[in-house]
C-alpha cells in the first residue's frame, strides 16, 4: 500500500495511466532575425491563450466558474507586461524564444518555490504549466491527451497541472494520484470539484506504479492499494457504492430548510476564513456564516490591514451572502495563532495568556479600526459582531463601549452603518460557561466554541497526546457546560449557536436539539450531512437520548451509547 494525503473523498477502483512529463528538449540557438523571433514568440502566446481559453470554457461547462478561473489566470500571467517584457528582452538579446521562455519561467518558479508557503508555491505550478504549454507550441509537440483515457482510469502524475485537469472526462477517470500537492493545491481543488477521489503527495508514485496495473484509491484515508486481492476489490467496490449512494442522498437535502423530524427549524451556517470562502458557504447551501475567523486577514502579510482593506473584505463577504447573516468574529490571536509582525511576547502559557479580546482591549486602535470596518460593512448586509474568548462581563461591556464609540465616530463623519447591529460573544471558556446567566443579560447572542471550551473545561491541550484522551466534547463536564450555556441563553431569549467542530458531530446532534440550540455553524462540506442528521430526530426522541446521556458518569459510557444509536 502507498500512503499519501487524502485530498478528495471517495473510492476509485481502476487501472493506472501514467502521465509522464513531455520531453520538451531543444538546442538553444542564437537568433539573428530578432523581429521574426519576437513574432514567433507572440504567435505562440496567442495560440497558448486561445488553447487555454478553450480549456477554460470546457471546464466551466463541466465543473464550474472557480475552476475555469484558475486557467484564465494563466492567460493573465503570460499577458502580464512584466513577465512578457522580460521574455522579449532576452529575445532582443539574441536568445531563441524557447530559451527565453524557459529562463524567465525558471526565475519565477524558483522564486515562488522558495517561499515554503502553500499558496505561493502553487503559483510555481501555474508557471510550469505555462512554460510547458508555450514550449509545446514553439516546438510543435503534441500534448498528452487525458481526454482520450478509457473508462476506469486512475491518473498518475508527478504533478497534476490545471491544464491537464481541464482535459479530464469525469465519466472515465475514477481516481487521481500525484507525487506532489496538498489539501489546498489546485489539483486538490479541481479533484474535489470534479468529485474524483484523489491521493496526493505519494512519494515516487510515477516510478512505483506502472500503466495498466490495477489499484484502489481511497481519497479519504489517503491510501493507494496496489495489487489488490479479489476480496479487497469487492470490499472497496461496496464502499464506493455506499459512498456514492450517500452523496446522492445528501443532494436531496440541498435547498431544503433545516428542520428536525418533529418540525422545529434551525439555522445552518458555515465557518469561513476569507471573504472568498463566503462563496463556498453559498455553494454548500449554508444559510449564512456563523463564524468568520478574521485572523486570516491579518496573517500572511507584514503589517496590519488598514480599516479600508478590512471594510472591503467584510463587505465582499456580505455581498456574496446576498443578505444572509454574516457573524464576524473580531481578531482572535495568541495561543496557537501567531501573527509575527505584532511582536507578541513569548509566553510561558500562551493559552492562558494575552490573547484574543484581552489583546484587543489593550490595543484599542487596532480593535477600533476593525470594529469600524465591520460597522461600515454592516450597511451592505446582515452583519453581526462577535467577541472571542470572553471570560468576564467587563470584557463584554468594554467591547460594547468601543462599538458605541466607533458608531459615534462614523456618525460624525456621515458614514452609514447598521445602528442596531447585534453584538454577541463566543462562549468558549469555562468562565463564560459558569457566568453564562450574567453574560446572557448583556450579549445579543451566544456562539459556543467547543474547540476551546473542551480544552479549557478539561484543562487538556488537544495537541498533547498524553492528555488528548480527555479532550472530548462528550465528557460529562463539557456536556454540562454546553447544556448550561444554552439554557442561560434561552432564559434571556437570546439565540444560542455553536461554531466549534462539535456542531457537526452526529453524536452531538440529538443532544444539541434537546438542549435547545438554535443555530449550527459548520465547515462547508458538512452542511448537507448536518441537515440530514438533524432531520433524523424528533424533539421527543432527542430528549430521551439527552436524558440518558446526562445521567451517565463517564465519556466512555456516553460514546459507547451514542455509537449504538447514530
Ligand atoms: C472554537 O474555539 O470552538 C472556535 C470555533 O474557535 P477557533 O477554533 O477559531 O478557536
Ligand atoms: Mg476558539
Amino acid at each position: 500500500m502507498l500512503k499519501g494525503i487524502g485530498a478528495s473523498d471517495g473510492i476509485g477502483v481502476g487501472r493506472v495511466m501514467i502521465i509522464t512529463e513531455q520531453t520538451l528538449e531543444y538546442t538553444p540557438k542564437e537568433i539573428t532575425d530578432i523581429e521574426a523571433e519576437l513574432q514567433r514568440y507572440r504567435d505562440a502566446v496567442d495560440a497558448f491563450c486561445d488553447n487555454t481559453m478553450e480549456q477554460a470554457d470546457n471546464i466551466r461547462k463541466s465543473t464550474g466558474d472557480k475552476e475555469a478561473e484558475i486557467l484564465e489566470g494563466h492567460i493573465a500571467i503570460i499577458r502580464d507586461p512584466f513577465m512578457g517584457g522580460e521574455i522579449e528582452n532576452l529575445i532582443k538579446a539574441h536568445q531563441c524564444a524557447e530559451s527565453a521562455v524557459e529562463q524567465i519561467c525558471k526565475m519565477f518558479i524558483d522564486m515562488f518555490s522558495a517561499t515554503g508557503d502553500d499558496l505561493t508555491m502553487q503559483r510555481a505550478t501555474d508557471i510550469k504549466d505555462i512554460r510547458d504549454g508555450l514550449l509545446s507550441i514553439l516546438l510543435g509537440v503534441q500534448e498528452v491527451k487525458i481526454s482520450d483515457a478509457p473508462a476506469g482510469t486512475v491518473l498518475v502524475a508527478k504533478e497534476l497541472t490545471p491544464s491537464m485537469t481541464a482535459g479530464i472526462n469525469k465519466e472515465n477517470i475514477v481516481g487521481i494520484i500525484t507525487e506532489t500537492g496538498s489539501q489546498t493545491s489546485h489539483s486538490a481543488i479541481l479533484a474535489r470539484a470534479l468529485e474524483i477521489p484523489a491521493v496526493l503527495s505519494v512519494p515516487n508514485a510515477v516510478t512505483q506504479l506502472s500503466s495498466g496495473e490495477q489499484v484502489i484509491v481511497d481519497g479519504k484515508a489517503g491510501d493507494v492499494i496496489t495489487a489488490p486481492t479479489e476480496d479487497q476489490v469487492a470490499e472497496y467496490s461496496a464502499k464506493r457504492e455506499a459512498f456514492l449512494r450517500e452523496r446522492r442522498e445528501l443532494e436531496n437535502y440541498r435547498g431544503k430548510k433545516t428542520v428536525c423530524a418533529s418540525g422545529e427549524e434551525y439555522e445552518l451556517f458555515c465557518n469561513i476564513g476569507t471573504p472568498k470562502d463566503a462563496a463556498k458557504a453559498v455553494e454548500a447551501d449554508g444559510e449564512g456564516v456563523g463564524l468568520f475567523r478574521t485572523e486570516f486577514l491579518f496573517m500572511d502579510r507584514n503589517a496590519l490591514p488598514t480599516e479600508d482593506e478590512q471594510f472591503e473584505a467584510y463587505k465582499q463577504a456580505s455581498l456574496i451572502l446576498k443578505g444572509k447573516p454574516l457573524i464576524i468574529r473580531t481578531l482572535d490571536i495568541g495561543g496557537d495563532k501567531d501573527i509575527p509582525y505584532l511582536g507578541l511576547a513569548k509566553e510561558e502559557n500562551p493559552f492562558m495568556g494575552f490573547r484574543a479580546i484581552r489583546y484587543c482591549l489593550k490595543n484599542r486602535d487596532l480593535f477600533k479600526s476593525q470594529i469600524k470596518a465591520i460597522l461600515r460593512a454592516s450597511a451592505f448586509g446582515d452583519i453581526r459582531i462577535m467577541f472571542p474568548l470572553i471570560t468576564a462581563v467587563e470584557e463584554l461591556r468594554q467591547g460594547k463601549a468601543l462599538v458605541e464609540e466607533a458608531k459615534s465616530d462614523l456618525k460624525a463623519s456621515g458614514i452609514d452603518f447598521d445602528e442596531n447591529i447585534q453584538v454577541g460573544i463566543m462562549t468558549e471558556t469555562a468562565a463564560s460557561g459558569v457566568i453564562a446567566d450574567l453574560l446572557a443579560k448583556e450579549a445579543d447572542f451566544f456562539s459556543i466554541g467547543t474547540n476551546d471550551l473542551t480544552g479549557y473545561t478539561m484543562a487538556a491541550d488537544r495537541g498533547n497526546s498524553d492528555v488528548s484522551y480527555l479532550y472530548s466534547p462528550l465528557q460529562p463536564s463539557v456536556l454540562r457546560m454546553i447544556q448550561r450555556i444554552i439554557e442561560c441563553g434561552r432564559k434571556e431569549n437570546i439565540p444560542v449557536g455553536m461554531c466549534g467542530e462539535a456542531a457537526a458531530n452526529p453524536m452531538m446532534i440529538p443532544l444539541l436539539i434537546s438542549f435547545g440550540l438554535t443555530e449550527f455553524s459548520v465547515s462547508a462540506p458538512s452542511v448537507l450531512k448536518v441537515r440530514k442528521n438533524i432531520a433524523k430526530w424528533t424533539k421527543a426522541e432527542a430528549d430521551a437520548v439527552a436524558e440518558k446521556v446526562m445521567a451517565m458518569a463517564t465519556e466512555e459510557e456516553v460514546t459507547a451509547y451514542l455509537n449504538t444509536i447514530v
